[in-house]
């Protein structure tokens, strides 16, 4: 059959697919050890299942209006003015159904045909695809592990060309856990002033900082980068929401206008009684995020130490997000035979770095139980000793 070619071209997100074929094989009852999907393992707090429950036991049955409810859109336009120091109007901000959503609808109204968008390697893999059935180009730009897998200015400047239209920046990243400081942001966007490029800044792993590092919002750096910035946020990963589907982007208005637009002819307004629960997400009390990345900083410590106490594991500390990185070429394995081998000899599930356009690498989520970490070390240790 003759599809159509842009959606032809694109292969499934393998971190839902391994995500599944992890979680049948824990149904047929094996004792699987999952690293695959980043999602927290925490349960959505209470009160903000409460507001939920209560906006349904309410009557908020209906469609909500496109953009989002105006409580919701309110709240977001605080948490970006006083958490970000990042000033959007109301009007400004487009609710969508999970970051990635939003993402799919920035690229949609950013990218004419064969517009080239920059993305950092390693990226988080939809990225790229969500380019292509836009009709943009994406062109890869590949830290190094020397520069601790980021990017710098003048390889950017190396990357641009007539066509070049925007820069994604994710920091903390996925999947590399790495964060930029204030000054590397500042250069990097210099270079989007400078070549007339949007930023769309992922900026969903903002609370998962350690180390005293700190996540910037590059919109905030100068108004000439705010002007052209686009910053992009949601629920699933700081309140454990990723089951609610509710993201969010902020940016200039006619961006926000076409993707709305388009949003209001493809998925309309997301759930309404849940954008109530992200509401009490935003204005209530914020001590179970800080729990929920203590937890987490926790097992990056021991995690690390394990992971690079192997033989033949290299891996540069993660500072952000809830993922380790390792480079595992010293095997001779690429990262797709690594990760399916592993899963089939030692029922431990990871992601190959392929799709995140770095073979050398599988990535890790630890947003899992610190028994899950033990046990897959263990696993990993003898999986590599016998190869
Ligand atoms: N951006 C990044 C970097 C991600 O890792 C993810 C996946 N959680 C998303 C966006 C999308 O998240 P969601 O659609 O669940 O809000
Ligand atoms: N973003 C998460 C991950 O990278 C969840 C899966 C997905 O949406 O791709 O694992």
């Amino acid at each position: 059959m003759e599809l159509n070619e842009r959606i032809a071209g694109i292969s499934p997100s393998l971190t839902l697919a391994i995500d599944a074929k992890a979680k049948a094989l824990a149904a047929a009852g094996e004792k699987v050890c999952g690293f695959g999907a980043g999602e927290p393992d925490f349960d959505t707090p209470e009160h903000i299942k409460e507001a939920a429950a209560k906006a349904l036991r309410d009557g908020k049955t209906k469609y909500a209006p496109n953009d989002g409810i105006m409580e919701l859109r309110a709240a977001i336009s605080d948490k970006l003015s006083s958490e970000n120091k990042l000033s959007y109007k109301q009007e400004q901000i487009l609710v969508s159904n999970g970051a990635k959503h939003s993402l799919f609808n920035i690229f949609m109204a950013l990218c004419r045909e064969g517009d080239e968008v920059l993305i950092p390697a390693p990226f988080w893999l939809s990225y790229p695809e969500m380019v292509r059935v836009a009709g943009g180009k994406p062109v890869f730009v590949s830290g190094t592990e020397a520069h601790g897998l980021k990017v710098t200015a003048s390889q950017l400047e190396a990357a641009i060309t007539p066509r070049t239209k925007a820069l994604v920046l994710n920091s903390p990243s996925n999947p590399t856990g790495m964060v930029y400081s204030h000054a590397e942001l500042r250069a990097l966007a210099e270079v989007a002033v400078k070549h007339n490029l949007y930023i769309v800044s992922d900026e969903i792993y903002e609370r998962m900082v350690y180390d005293g590092m700190e996540a910037v919002s590059v919109g905030a750096l100068s108004s000439e980068i705010f002007k052209r910035t686009i910053t992009v946020n949601g629920f699933s990963k700081p309140y454990a929401m990723t089951g609610w589907r509710l993201g969010y982007f902020a940016g200039p208005i006619e961006i926000v206008k076409a993707s709305s637009a388009f949003q209001s002819h493809s998925t309309s307004a997301p759930n309404t009684f849940a954008q109530y629960g992200a509401v009490a997400a935003l204005r209530g009390p914020q001590d179970c995020v800080t729990k929920m990345v203590q937890a987490f900083d926790e097992r990056r410590k021991f995690f690390h130490e394990r992971l690079t106490a192997i033989k033949g594991i290299t891996c540069v500390k993660p500072v952000g997000a809830f993922y380790m990185f390792p480079n595992i070429a010293s095997f001779g394995l690429s990262s797709l035979q690594f990760a399916e081998k592993l899963l089939l000899q030692e029922k431990m599930a990871v992601v190959p770095g392929l799709p995140f356009g770095a073979d050398a690498h599988i990535r890790l989520s630890y947003a899992c139980s610190m028994a899950n970490i033990e046990e897959g070390m263990v696993r990993l240790e003898r999986f590599v000793k016998a190869l």
